[in-house]
């Protein structure tokens, strides 16, 4: 099923993403905590490709016709180009087509100087518009609140986002943000740009110390001091921090469909218990 289409049956459609496992350890390691995450029933779930493509995209493939065919739940491919050639893209297409993914999250990836950069590329638009001529997908975009790290202003990228949409992505997804006005304000900026396809709210639980060390130095996301004082207050307590997490979440979530925003995009990090405590506590707010 196209994520088009159940954006036209939903108010608010709430979605999942998930992540292959490393290289260093087994497939076996997703698969099982899949039966947990498709039991939330989210609208569809996306699974992340590993930078620099390879052996990788094979992975991402694989559990995307797993959660499409065992689960009965459509799935979106993430697909990045900055290291791969028009060749390259074109044989991950081609699985892609055998495995009957509709779904491609159209993705540059980010710059890894280890990587080999390729030009093929430049830019995710450019892989938007290299996709939907090879195919009947359903293409979608990244976007992001505060802005993407590398654009010189909020207004910029917004522009160039709009590229991305003139080239054919059909709905947004968001990075992650912890303050909702921000996400609130982008979504204002997009839509006066034309931007009139659905964005999603990318939203990702706290549940642990490293998580957001590691999250501010890689996504930039912004810390609204109501937060910080959560991470100060229970850093030493790896439940209580869980609980306060998942919460915190909960409460963006709630505020988002309150609000009426075209969807939530929870970042799971193959968390079964975390997805499905917060699936549990909005259950009945995606009825309504
Ligand atoms: P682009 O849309 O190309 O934007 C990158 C920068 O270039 C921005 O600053 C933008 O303003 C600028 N720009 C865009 N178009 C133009 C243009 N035509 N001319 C000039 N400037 C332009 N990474 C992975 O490796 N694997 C994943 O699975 C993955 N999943 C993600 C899922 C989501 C929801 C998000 C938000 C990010 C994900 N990422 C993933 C990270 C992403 O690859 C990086 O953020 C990357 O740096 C930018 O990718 P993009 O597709 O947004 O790039």
């Amino acid at each position: 099923m196209k994520i088009s289409e159940i954006f036209n049956e939903k108010k608010t459609v709430f979605s999942f993403e998930v992540f292959p496992p490393k290289k260093t350890s087994s497939i076996d390691s997703i698969y099982s905590k899949l039966d947990d995450i498709a039991a939330c029933k989210p609208d569809f779930i996306s699974v992340t490709y590993g930078a620099g493509g390879g052996g990788a995209s094979v992975l991402t493939a694989e559990l995307c016709r797993t959660i499409q065919e065992k689960y009965n739940i459509p799935s979106m491919m993430h697909l990045t180009c900055v290291n791969s050639s028009k060749e390259s893209v074109e044989d991950v297409l081609k699985v892609i087509q055998e495995y009957k993914i509709e779904n491609i999250l159209a993705l540059r990836g980010d710059i890894v100087p280890e990587l080999p950069r390729q030009t093929d590329f430049m830019h995710a638009n450019e892989l938007v518009t290299y996709i939907k001529a090879r195919g009947d997908f359903h293409v979608s975009g990244a976007c992001y609140p505060e802005g993407h790290p590398e654009a010189e202003s909020i207004v910029s990228d917004v522009l160039n986002l709009k590229k991305k949409v003139d080239a054919g992505a059909q709905h947004l997804v968001s990075q992650l943000f912890f303050e909702n006005e921000m996400f609130y304000s982008f979504q204002e900026k997009a839509r006066l740009s034309g931007i009139t396809v659905p964005i999603e709210a990318g939203i990702m639980p706290v549940v642990n110390k490293a998580q957001i060390e590691r999250m501010v130095t890689t996504c930039g996301a912004s810390l609204p001091p109501k937060f910080v004082k959560m991470l100060t207050r229970f850093e030493h307590s790896p439940e209580a921090l869980k609980d306060a997490g998942i919460a915190y979440a909960i409460d963006q979530i709630v505020d988002l469909f309150t609000q009426g925003v075209d969807g939530v995009h929870l970042y799971t990090m193959n968390q079964p218990d975390v997805a499905r405590r917060i699936s549990e506590a909005v259950a009945s707010l995606r009825s309504c």
